[in-house]
């Protein structure tokens, strides 16, 4: 498998356009109380425009997920709740992450399109006009892509796109560039629902789903307030759990490197033996005997760790526990209840 690049992927419009879908808007919030004003007054303001300029049906809304937060966030989101018709939420019972929570989005909410996105306004929301119209064309699926990443440190710069290019290596179809921010039909929703795991990584699980799909490219803004949820402990958790989750060569590199190891030292024994049957060196040397031995050590307590990793995953996921579980909701489409699995 390789790295899928937006020119690889099918732009290929059909001639007849879908009707006029009932969008949803998803956006997982940690902590969020900062951006939230700003957030849902661009929101509104652009699901009015997208209804007015006929690319949303009437009925289309925010579904914000509260994600655990300690802060304002719950309480915002119902004070919106009550004041705009367009506006609902979901409150997960804890902090589950930010994939738990989008997928709880993604499962809950209604609606023919759904579109998710960060709640701190750095996805451009003037590309969701776009992603429509390519969902209209024939789309099943539209990726937003960054084209650039000027906005992000050079350190989240170099380490992300080596990221993604680690994951390309190890076999991993993802998207360059491409994070959450993106388009998914009811038909791919529905087929997602299909994917029990419970170690997410969407970003590399959606392209999985097939379909059709295209791609849209963005400018990725600075966050418009507060500071990232996502620290370097759990940008590192995201990141491995994207290795793990998604593909078992690790562990064929550990073959391989055992294999490499094991005939290393095949040829070093046949050595000592060369040198101990035919010259008068017969003692060994002590680094011979001792670099090896801790090299080895290090080689396989290493590997044991990764295949105890993928060990731990089998043993949770075949827990079978819930990904989620939601405590409360509010806001006008939401009260007939989930279509979620992960439902209380
Ligand atoms: N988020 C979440 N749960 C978490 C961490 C983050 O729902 O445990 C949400 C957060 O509120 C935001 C999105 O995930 O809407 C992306 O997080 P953030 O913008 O902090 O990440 P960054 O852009 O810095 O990578
Ligand atoms: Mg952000």
């Amino acid at each position: 498998m390789e790295l899928l690049h937006p020119w690889r992927l099918d732009f290929s419009t059909q001639p007849e356009l879908k009707p006029v879908p009932v969008v949803s808007l998803v956006l997982p919030c940690f902590n969020e109380q900062e951006v939230l004003p700003e957030t849902t007054r661009r929101l509104v303001a652009l699901l009015a425009r997208l209804e007015a300029e006929g690319k949303a049906a009437p009925g289309s809304a925010i579904y914000y997920v509260d994600d655990g937060s300690s802060d304002g966030t719950w309480r915002l989101v119902s004070e919106y709740a009550a004041a705009f018709p367009t506006v609902c939420g979901i409150k997960l019972s804890r902090n589950r992450g930010h994939q738990n929570a989008l997928l709880c989005g993604l499962l809950t909410a209604p609606g023919e399109v759904l579109v998710s996105l960060d709640a701190d306004l750095q996805d451009d929301l003037e590309a969701i006009p776009r992603m429509l119209d390519a969902h209209r064309a024939g789309s099943e699926i539209v990726y937003a892509v960054r084209h650039c990443r000027n906005a992000d440190s050079v350190f989240k710069r170099t380490s992300a796109e080596g990221y993604y290019r680690l994951l390309s290596f190890l076999g991993v179809q993802v998207l360059f560039n491409h994070a959450d921010f993106r388009l998914m039909s009811r038909r791919a929703i529905e087929s997602l629902r299909g994917y029990e795991e419970t170690h997410l990584f969407l970003r590399g699980l959606i392209p999985q789903l097939g379909y059709r799909t295209s791609v849209v490219e963005f400018e990725r803004a600075p966050r418009f307030a507060g500071e990232s949820k996502y620290p370097l402990r759990k940008m590192l958790s995201l990141a491995w759990q994207g290795v793990t989750s998604s593909t078992a060569y690790p562990l064929r590199l550990i073959t391989g490197a055992g294999a490499l190891v094991s005939l290393g030292s095949l040829l070093l024994s046949a050595w000592a033996l060369g040198i101990r049957m035919f010259t008068d060196q017969a003692v060994p040397g002590w680094a011979s005997v001792v670099i090896p031995m801790y090299l080895l050590g290090g080689v396989q307590l290493l590997s044991l760790g990764i295949i105890g990793e993928y060990l731990a995953k089998v043993y949770e996921s075949t827990k079978k526990r819930p990904r989620f579980h939601v405590e409360a909701v509010c806001g006008s489409k939401l009260g007939t209840g989930f279509c979620g699995k992960d439902q209380p």
